[in-house]
């Protein structure tokens, strides 16, 4: 489904990502593990066109992506869950919601995505007309991750959706993001909290310094010596 090549992104003289390759099949869970600055949310922000790599190509759903525009990568179907939510302050809880239905003009079939949102998060419905500045971490997390559902991704990005969170909204956040799997949605998640993002994950790869170093599937990386020394503290 996602086929990334050759990835490398700059930030002026900086290398933040360098020739990194690696694959998402349609129906999967795969993780992007790394300590901070290895590059893991400028990929991410590489696959959604809002940085321009230096090189390398990026291909979705067997089309080049590589120089498209951010919005037509939406409509493609690869909708990005940003780190640190960014929902909009002053607007309610729906408002937020409706933003992320922009795809649909037809009233009616945004209002039956709605009410699949809010199957999926009753707290979102409970408080619906609240002012989205007053959730909580782990509800702004929630409503981040409903708005980019009413654009019905095919492919959801998710940056360190577990950031500030107490352990039992983490724990509450990677169920849910079990259950979109399930229903159908590929999802490519990025993490520092490793041990949670490969116990969920079909496959993972970990970067370090802007590179693979390593990849197999999330048992292989939660059970690899490497790993549990870098970032499980075994
Ligand atoms: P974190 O988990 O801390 O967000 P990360 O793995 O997501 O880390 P990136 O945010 O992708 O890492 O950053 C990779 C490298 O690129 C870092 O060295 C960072 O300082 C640098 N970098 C990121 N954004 C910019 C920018 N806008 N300008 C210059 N350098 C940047």
């Amino acid at each position: 489904m996602l086929n990334v090549n050759q990835l490398s992104v700059h930030y002026g003289m900086i290398q933040a990502v360098k020739e990194v390759s690696f694959n998402v099949q349609q129906g999967e869970i795969v993780s992007l593990i790394g300590a901070n600055g290895a590059g893991k949310t400028t990929i991410l922000r590489a696959l959604s066109g809002l940085v321009k790599p230096s090189q390398g190509t990026i291909s979705f759903e067997a089309q080049d992506i590589t120089k498209k525009q951010p919005e037509k990568i939406v409509a493609s179907g690869l909708v990005h869950v940003p780190e640190g939510r960014h929902i909009f302050p002053g607007m309610s809880v729906m408002e937020n919601l409706e933003l992320g239905a922009f795809l649909y003009r037809d009233r009616e079939e945004s209002q039956a995505i709605l009410k699949t949102v809010f199957a999926r998060f009753p707290v979102l419905a409970e408080r619906k007309n609240q002012d989205a500045a007053t959730l909580s971490g782990g509800e702004q997390q929630m409503l981040a991750m409903g708005r980019a559902l009413m654009s019905r991704p095919k492919l959801l990005l998710l940056d360190e959706p577990s950031m500030g969170l107490a352990p039992i909204f983490i724990k509450e956040i990677f169920s849910i993001i079990q259950e979109i799997n399930r229903q159908g949605t590929t999802v490519l998640l990025i993490e520092q909290n490793a041990k949670m993002a490969l116990s969920i994950a079909n496959r993972g790869y970990v970067l370090e310094t802007g590179k693979v170093v390593l990849e197999g599937t999330g048992a292989e990386l939660l059970e690899s010596s490497e790993v549990q020394k870098a970032y499980l503290g075994g």
